[in-house]
């Protein structure tokens, strides 16, 4: 059994497209939020009850977050463990540090730490592929593959793939590329406006700054029109910082 969630909501055409094409692998459970909640990262409701209502054969919403959904799937919805988790098709890319903020991968994330083989996908809509229309079907079909790759080959404990597709026809996707998160930056934005009392009340979101842009990053894919499918890791940790900064603790600052 495959089991698809994601940030958009339960009524989101990415989620049909993708519930509907893996349905050709196996048998698919949803559990969804019950409204947008993108942008929630891995958020989870603690301090107020879940509620789920089922709203087709084997389909829930859930008055929470994605990470909520799946800990409701597995732990007490989904019959049996699911041998696949599939978060998207998110509406709009999620590409470098959008994973962080990212309620799509966020799913995809707390799956991983649940054993289950994760894939987040989204539909991109910067770059050369920004068009007024949505090509869902494209990144259902490109995700389908995938899919049965990680069925077949599996994943590596504690690694999850970010598939991000151009939007555009399957016949004008130029192809799949292995990549690594681009670590560019955002510029920290903030709008100010005035409500009828004329306190201030303010909108947040950034642009793009700068982009590292080397040829091998899921953005440099994405604006060359290509599949970008990125491996990511849970383990945060800088590795290459642990035996430098144990010779900090020889400094006299650091003795207790
Ligand atoms: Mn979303």
């Amino acid at each position: 059994m495959i089991f698809v969630t994601n940030d958009d909501g339960i009524d989101a055409p990415g989620l049909k497209a993708l519930a509907e094409v893996l349905e050709t692998l196996d048998e698919v459970y949803v559990v969804a939020p019950d409204r947008e909640r993108s942008a929630v990262g891995m958020a989870i409701t603690l301090h107020q009850p879940l509620r789920a209502k089922k709203v087709r054969p084997r389909a829930y919403a859930v008055d929470g977050t994605p990470v909520d959904c799946v800990d409701l799937a597995l732990g007490t919805l989904l019959p049996e463990p699911p041998k696949l988790l599939v978060s998207g098709i998110n509406r709009g890319q999620n590409l470098g540090v959008d994973i962080h903020f990212s309620g799509t991968v966020g799913a995809a994330k707390k799956g991983t730490l649940l054993e289950i083989p994760s894939i987040a996908v989204s539909l991109a809509l910067e770059g050369a592929a920004k068009r007024p229309d949505f090509h869902y079907k494209t990144a259902a079909t490109i995700a389908c593959r995938i899919a049965k790759q990680v069925v077949e080959k599996g994943l590596p404990k504690q690694i999850l793939l970010n598939v991000n597709v151009p939007n555009c026809q399957l016949s004008e996707v130029k192809g799949i590329k292995i990549t690594r998160q681009d670590m560019g930056t955002y510029s920290a934005n903030a709008i100010t406006r005035l409500d009828r009392g004329g306190r201030p009340y303010y909108w947040i979101g950034g642009d793009r700054a700068q982009v590292d842009f080397g040829g091998d990053t899921d953005l440099h894919a994405i604006h060359n029109r290509r599949v970008s499918v990125t491996p990511v890791q849970l383990d945060f940790t800088d590795h290459t910082l642990i035996t430098p900064l144990k010779a900090w603790l020889a400094d006299e600052n650091m003795q207790l």
